[in-house]
């Protein structure tokens, strides 16, 4: 943290984090796999949560029995994101507590960037309901050379972006995925589960909701979820500090 306390920048996920967006993936997931004449288990699906598009159509294809090719890819790739197209575009439900955590971490001045896995023209359109000026810098998925969540680059470079040590910086996530990145990455964790439940951690603080978070309070939060040493652009993970 820095010498005022706070965060020097807060760092948000987006699916699942902001907006309840799982749900529409799951939708979208579903009616590929209906189309392919196919069908995604619950505990697929599960593993997918806070992946990237790549990563989760090729579990997808696995799962219906098609082959895992780069035109099998595109083609469903391609598919899904239009198919996401018209859900973001039918409106995006908030997450509790989330626009009022938006507001707060403006209100306070502090330094903002929304780190997703979706691509950044599906972004765009969450951005209209996320609000542009929310932040101060946006990493998408397709905008990270394939080192997509759990890789910590997603992080590393919205810290890069907005010129703050990534130890510095808090960082909300839903799901283990997220999670996983954001700790590599040396940022403390305010981890808020969605479809897939959490673990506590050395390197986190969990919380039920959004709205049990007092967000006038960041510094302390983050106090009380740092191992006392060893974590300064370290890149450590939580369980290496033991
Ligand atoms: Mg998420």
């Amino acid at each position: 943290m820095t010498r005022d306390g706070n965060p020097a920048a807060v760092l948000f996920d987006m699916d699942g984090t902001l907006v309840d967006s799982e749900k529409l993936w799951t939708v979208a997931m579903d009616d590929y796999a209906a189309h392919r004449g196919g069908a995604i288990r619950e505990s697929t699906r599960a593993n997918m949560v806070g992946s990237n598009m790549t990563r989760s159509m090729l579990i997808v294809l696995d799962e219906i029995g098609a082959p895992g090719t780069a035109e099998e890819l595109d083609h469903a790739s391609r598919w899904v994101a239009g198919r996401m197209t018209e859900l973001f575009a039918d409106g995006l439900p908030w997450r509790p507590g989330a626009a009022e955590a938006l507001r707060a971490v403006r209100a306070q001045g502090l330094r903002s960037a929304l780190v997703t896995s979706t691509i950044r023209s599906l972004t765009e359109i969450a951005l209209d309901t996320l609000g542009r000026g929310s932040f101060d810098a946006t990493v998408c998925g397709d905008e990270v050379g394939g080192k997509n969540k759990p890789d910590p680059e997603p992080y590393l470079r919205a810290a890069r972006m907005l010129r703050v040590d990534p130890a510095d910086c808090l960082a909300l996530e839903d799901s283990p995925t997220g999670v996983a990145s954001a700790e590599a990455a040396g940022c403390t964790v305010l981890a808020v589960p969605c479809e897939v439940a959490l673990e506590e951690g050395p390197q986190r603080v969990l919380r039920s909701s959004l709205l049990d978070v007092d967000f006038t309070a960041l510094g302390a939060l983050l106090a009380g979820a740092r191992p006392a040493a060893g974590r300064a652009g370290t890149g450590i993970v939580g369980d290496e500090l033991g």
